[in-house]
């Protein structure tokens, strides 16, 4: 299983998971069809399903458009199932959906929207995990609560730290000028923050990102209880 990293929109990421033998994919959060396409069409693979963290504009944009030229087909979670374009697998916490040579552990991880999901290719030790862990950083809330958000990153949290890391989008940067503020003396992060750099530097996706470095890198996931994430919550929304 091969993923492509595709740049969409401004600094959005949708994620091609391809089958290499029976050519093959899925698509995480395409945010619009145009690349996704290029993609496919060069690559001459089969797009089979598009898997839907969640419901806003910059990841679901492409789902009409991409539906109507391959049939594939639209998964998501079920609460979600009025406000995903064209669904048309509704997903249950802690399910495993299997299809063709796919099979992914999905986690309901409510915060940034009520539906968030996660898609856990536990195989491969990869996980999906749109606009709720970033690098170094976690997704605004918009409509779940603090302590909804706290729980889902530390759901995350609990994944063997070997697990591979791949996010909604390119906020690495700016997210590790909130953490160094905040943890200053981690020299860990200091070591990723040049890695991370060198990555922009040369053009390229600071994605993937390995759960142990989130662990020992990340100021939200390092909060100790539910007050202090609320307080780094407020913070970087006013950073
Ligand atoms: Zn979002
Ligand atoms: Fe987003």
């Amino acid at each position: 299983m091969k993923i492509e990293i595709i740049k969409c929109l401004k600094d959005n990421y949708a994620y091609l998971i391809i089958d290499e033998i029976k050519r093959n994919a899925c698509v995480v959060d395409p945010s619009e069809a145009k690349p996704i396409i290029n993609y496919i069409e060069k690559n001459k693979i089969n797009l089979k399903y598009i898997l839907n963290t969640h419901h806003h504009y910059d990841h679901v944009g492409g789902n009409v458009e991409l539906k109507k030229k391959y049939a594939c087909n639209v998964i998501g979670f079920i609460e979600d199932k009025d406000r995903i374009p064209e669904i048309d697998i509704l997903l249950k916490d802690n399910q495993i959906w299997k299809e063709d040579n796919f099979e992914a552990k999905i986690y309901h991880i409510p915060g940034h929207t009520t539906g968030h999901i996660a898609y856990h290719f536990f195989k491969e030790k990869k996980i999906f995990t749109g606009d709720t862990l970033f690098s170094l950083g976690c997704g605004k809330i918009f409509e779940g609560t603090y302590e909804q958000m706290f729980n889902s990153i530390n759901k995350i949290k609990e994944l063997p730290e070997e697990t591979e890391i791949y996010c909604g989008h390119e906020y690495t940067l700016q997210n590790s000028n909130f953490c160094l503020a905040n943890d200053s003396e981690n020299l860990k992060l200091k070591e990723k923050i040049v890695k991370i750099k060198k990555k922009i530097k040369n053009d390229l996706p600071t994605i993937p990102t390995i759960l142990k470095d989130e662990i020992e890198c990340n100021i939200f996931l390092k909060a100790k209880d539910l007050i202090s994430f609320s307080k780094l919550r407020d913070l970087k929304d006013n950073f």
